[in-house]
């Protein structure tokens, strides 16, 4: 069949509103102020979000990387000491490290998850590290057992970037019940959102309470809420959330059950599907993970250089996918070695992390909008995406 001749996939749109969105805004419009120190929709979303994840406490932010920023700071990370973050991952992970002075190191991810290598994680710890930063790649889950004892025993403690995870279960337990913090983000493509934002969430315990105040103070210019004179207690910088923003992830929060329950019918379809041509691996899900809550449809090309792959992404993009290549290694940017970076070079690095090399040049992701297609749709994109290598 003469591809030029088939119409292309119309799947869903990101990002989705309704009038929860218009009602939302007006209502933040109308109440004559629109910083959260003045209105309720931040003070409201955080109470509603930190809900929603099991989480004690929620606080909204401006973006995912200052919460990754403002959550490493109230663990203690700053000049002198290490954070241990995945090598295949955004570069927010390591730069919220390195924004405040601490040296990101990067470890192996597993072929199969694209998650931190617990065994990597291991061997990286020395006396400075400070935190483990796993990274819930796609909406899976790194070995979070095997973590949390880690963690236990060495007393370094984790921070979830949770930028792909919204509504994710490990085991049956919510982002916000895993004993650590869990950083998110709201920018434009994320599960939900307001263009931009981000929220730590902090869970039960007398330690996270105190490192909420901390935090609610560091993310205000270190003014306490009820200030009127000025009494800047600790450092701090602005990294507030406006009430709009809030308003708009109120209402998105309200559909993110709806549509992970979507994604979760049809990313195993799609999954089966793609596993079934000849070349392709999709991401595996660990069998723990009991709710996933797909950012991205992730599969490999292994053996694929990355010329070829990037080549096969334009094709399925003239085909109608939205498709990408997958982050680079995170020491493969300029950007990475200008602040504190480990006494390694690339190539040491890169023999330490084979999955990773190979990652980042054989991996394809889809938006995850293509997962609140229809099951057609489903079975559409998998033949795309076998017609296009098979054509290569
Ligand atoms: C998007 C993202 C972030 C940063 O979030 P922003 O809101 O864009 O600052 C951090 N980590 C990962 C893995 C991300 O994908």
């Amino acid at each position: 069949m003469n591809a030029d001749a088939r119409p292309l996939p119309e799947f869903p749109v990101w990002p989705q509103f309704g009038d929860e969105e218009r009602t939302g805004l007006a209502r933040a419009l109308e109440q004559g102020q629109w910083w959260r120190m003045g209105g309720s929709e931040v003070d409201t979303f955080d109470r509603e979000f930190a809900d929603h994840h099991g989480a004690a406490q929620s606080l909204a932010v401006t973006n995912g990387t200052h919460a990754l920023e403002l959550a490493l700071q109230v663990l203690g990370v700053g000049v002198g000491t290490e954070v241990i973050v995945p090598a295949f991952t955004f570069i927010s992970s390591s730069q919220a490290a390195q924004r405040l002075g601490a040296v990101a190191v990067p470890v192996d991810v597993t072929p199969d998850t694209y998650c931190i290598d617990l065994a990597a994680v291991e061997a990286a710890i020395t006396p400075r590290t400070r935190a483990i930063m796993p990274v819930h790649m796609a909406g899976h889950f790194a070995d979070m057992d095997g973590l949390a004892k880690l963690s236990e025993a060495s007393g370094v403690p984790l921070l979830q970037d949770a930028a792909h995870a919204h509504g994710a279960e490990w085991r049956g337990r919510r982002v916000g019940e895993l004993a650590s913090l869990a950083a998110f983000s709201f920018q434009n493509g994320k599960l939900m959102t307001a263009g931009e934002g981000g929220a730590v969430v902090f869970p039960e315990g007398e330690k996270y309470a105190e490192m909420y105040q901390e935090a609610f103070l560091r993310h205000s210019c270190g003014r306490p809420r009820t200030d009127r004179r000025y009494l800047h207690g600790t450092s701090g910088s602005n990294f507030r959330m406006n009430e709009f923003s809030a308003a708009v992830l109120r209402a998105q929060l309200s559909r993110l059950a709806s549509q992970i329950d979507t994604r979760e019918l049809r990313a195993p379809l799609l999954s089966g599907l793609l596993a079934e041509i000849p070349g392709v691996v999709p991401q595996a899900r660990d069998e723990r993970v009991t709710r996933d809550p797909h950012y991205m449809m992730m599969f490999r090309i292994p053996g694929i250089d990355e010329f070829k792959r990037n080549e096969l992404v334009d094709k399925l993009m003239e085909r109608g996918l939205p498709a990408f290549a997958a982050f680079r290694a995170i020491y493969r940017s300029q950007g990475f070695w200008e602040t504190a970076a480990p006494e390694l070079t690339v190539d040491e690095l890169a023999a330490r992390c084979p999955n990773t090399e190979a990652i980042y040049k054989d991996c394809i992701w889809l938006h995850h909008r293509t997962l609140l297609g229809t099951e057609g749709q489903m079975h559409e994109i998998a033949e795309i995406v076998a017609d296009t290598l098979a054509a290569a």
